[in-house]
């Protein structure tokens, strides 16, 4: 087997290497992740500027792009054969409810079910400095063993967010459904040391719906979250009510 992982939170990252790690159990494992932090990348990619990459040791790769280019880099060009399976993280911080569609972990998840890939995202749902990286590693290997194994239905890449906690304290994973956040950004200006203004967007914790069902109920009771995700957008019923506009 191989597996390639990457992310956004930079080829340096705590969540990278544990990952990395511990995947090793399963095959072989390319790392191909950005040089630099790139969180909130969402699904952009690079198209007017050249991207260069460096080796850093055997099977590490950064590349000063997103993670969407790393995923191109990775399977088009620097891995040696196609893989099995891409894991995206362990990324700093969970990835919940709509606010999955900024996120450069899950588009890089995407981008490889895009190719035909299985893929997985995977999130510590903590901004603290010292998480739990190693045991979300390890249920990581618990679901990569199971999509190596079983494979995914068509169309389909995994979003999983692990509380954190020790696997002891951790409840039984959870097949969840994307939520919804509940709160409107805000932003903030202030004036900088020249006199001129400046803004920062999402200065608040993002707060969550806290309905059964979804991915941020069963984080916050410590249940691994998984939810299926596909990339048809289309809104089915709606189709319904515009076919019947006059246009
Ligand atoms: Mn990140």
């Amino acid at each position: 087997m191989h597996i390639m992982v990457t992310n956004d939170d930079g080829i340096h990252a705590p969540g990278i290497l544990a990952l990395a790690e511990a995947l090793r159990e399963l095959g072989t494992v390319t790392v191909v992740a950005p040089d630099r932090e790139r969180s909130a990348a969402g699904h952009s990619l690079t198209l007017h500027s050249p991207l260069r990459v460096f080796e850093l040791r055997d099977g590490f790769f950064a590349v000063d792009g997103t993670p969407t280019d790393c995923v191109n880099m990775g399977i088009h060009s620097l891995l040696p054969v196609r893989p099995d399976l891409v894991v995206s993280g362990i990324n700093h911080g969970p990835n919940l409810g709509d606010d999955i569609t900024y996120s450069g972990t899950v588009a890089a998840a995407m981008e490889a079910n895009l190719m035909g890939i299985p893929a997985i995202a995977m999130s510590l749902a903590t901004f603290e400095r010292h998480g739990h990286f190693d045991a979300a590693a390890q249920v990581a290997v618990r679901v990569a063993r199971q999509v190596l194994t079983n494979g995914l239905p068509a169309d389909t890449f995994l979003n999983v967010n692990c509380p954190d906690c020790s696997l002891d304290e951790m409840q039984p994973p959870l097949v969840t459904r994307q939520g919804m956040r509940s709160f409107i950004g805000k932003i903030v200006d202030k004036t900088d040391p020249r006199g001129r203004k400046y803004y920062w967007i999402g200065s608040e914790e993002p707060d969550f719906n806290d309905e059964p069902g979804t991915d941020f109920y069963a984080l916050n009771r410590r249940h691994v979250s998984i939810t299926p995700l596909h990339l048809d957008l289309t809104n089915y019923e709606s189709m319904k009510i515009l076919s019947g506009w006059q246009l």
